[in-house]
């Protein structure tokens, strides 16, 4: 387990953009919760939804005064191969759980677990199953309250899976899921809480760029910023359905042969499959040059993608299954449309025709982006409408007040 760094943060700068009783009850809990130490553990310090929020969450709560630090386990290929087959078959994939799998995944938790001397935290949140069996090896030399935070949609589990890992997560003190529909079982799971993510106003991937900017930089890629543009922001990843994106744009392509298509992806430490995916992707992009597949590999960083954020006509989201989607949240905090699958977290965002549009296929999505793309007046009330749904539900101040409602709860 390695502790990781974070840049520091000012809770004097969210003070404009937060509302007057969320301020009230975040001084009240910090308050409240002054001298307990809080620990934050995962899998990545980069790459993905959850190492996004974190690099924001915990120098913001430690501006707040609570003491918090976060942990990343350590890992090679084997263990990652087989979290990657968790994550995959706890969203619903088939595929059987074998006996080495188990004793791979169990084998990194304890190492983990060993590194770990005088932790003395009073509340652990675990995020994701990668290192949810820690709490087996450490339970019992650590008096703290464990939380386990879920952040993938387990609606519809494939059920080896599912039993493996439940025989863990009942140990827990506390079990946090993104919305009701993802938690199927849960006789014993202990304070059940719903908790969605959350997207940072003030980092570099959400402040504001104004738009010069932001075309300047997107032109590096080799944007023309004269002609329309639709983007994905993702991991490659069969879930996000990058290929069922190549398809959408081939379609808009027909009607509208000005427009260019982004894929915007980072290589996320904790995922193998990622490059085989990238591959494939590529292939289905084949000789067309308005596709652009860009990676962290080609400079492509938090200013970059709120650069592409900014500038594209519309954003897409095309997922499967997906947990929440922060990248749904981050584009309409921009004002830019949003077309997102009409699954998991992504629902809760958008509210079809409302602040984007849910779709269920590529046909459906094709016509939408059409739809965006010729009418920039419905563009635009969508727009105002999805920004204020982030302000209020889907900012990180939020989610702190959450976290720290739940300790204080678990404390009495
Ligand atoms: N992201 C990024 N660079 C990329 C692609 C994605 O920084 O090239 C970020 C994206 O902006 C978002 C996060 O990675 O903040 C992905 O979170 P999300 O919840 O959408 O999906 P996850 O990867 O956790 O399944």
């Amino acid at each position: 387990m390695e502790l990781v760094k974070t840049d520091l943060k000012s809770y004097q700068d969210y003070q404009e953009i937060i509302d007057t009783n969320t301020k009230a009850q975040l001084d009240y809990f910090a308050n409240k919760l002054q001298g307990k130490k809080i620990a934050m553990v995962n899998a990545t310090s980069f790459g993905g939804g959850v190492a996004e929020i974190l690099h924001s969450f915990v120098p913001l709560a430690r501006d707040m005064g609570l003491n918090i630090d976060w942990w990343v386990i350590k890992g090679t290929d084997e263990f990652y191969n087989v979290t990657k087959s968790f994550h995959n078959c706890l969203q619903g994939e088939e595929g059987q759980l074998s006996a080495e799998a188990k004793e791979i995944y169990l084998k990194y938790n304890q190492m983990n677990a060993a590194r770990v001397d005088e932790w003395n935290y009073d509340f652990i949140v675990i995020h994701d199953p990668q290192p949810a069996a820690l709490i087996e090896y450490l339970k019992a030399k650590e008096g703290a309250k464990w939380i386990w935070r879920c952040h993938i949609d387990t609606s519809t589990p494939n059920p080896e899976y599912w039993n493996f890992l439940y025989q863990y997560i009942k140990q827990y003190d506390a079990c946090v899921f993104t919305m009701e529909e993802f938690v199927k079982e849960h006789e014993l799971l202990r304070n059940l809480t719903f908790i969605t993510p959350s997207i940072d106003p003030l980092s570099p991937k959400n402040i504001k760029l104004e738009e010069e900017e932001a075309q300047r930089i997107i032109v590096r890629f080799g944007v023309d910023i004269h002609r329309p543009l639709i983007s994905q922001i993702s991991r490659f990843d069969p879930w996000k359905d990058p290929l069922g994106v190549i398809d959408v744009y081939k379609i808009v392509k027909k009607e509208l042969p000005s427009v260019q298509l982004t894929l915007v992806g980072s290589m996320a430490s904790d995922d193998p499959e990622g490059w085989d995916y990238l591959y494939r992707t590529l292939r289905r992009a084949g000789e067309d040059y308005d596709i652009k597949v860009i990676t962290n590999f080609n400079g492509v960083s938090n200013k970059e993608v709120n650069a592409f954020q900014t500038v594209s006509d519309v954003l897409l989201q095309k997922s499967i299954r997906e947990g929440f989607g922060l990248t749904v949240s981050e584009g309409l905090w921009k004002g830019t449309p949003v077309i997102g699958g009409n699954v998991g977290g992504i629902k809760y965002q958008i509210k079809d025709g409302v602040t984007g549009y849910l779709v269920e296929t590529v046909e459906e999505c094709a016509e939408k982006v059409l739809r965006l793309l010729r009418n920039p007046n419905l563009a635009q009330e969508m727009m105002e409408a999805g920004q204020e749904r982030v302000r209020r539900h889907f900012l990180i101040t939020t989610n702190i007040l959450n976290y720290l409602k739940l300790f204080d709860k678990l404390e009495n």
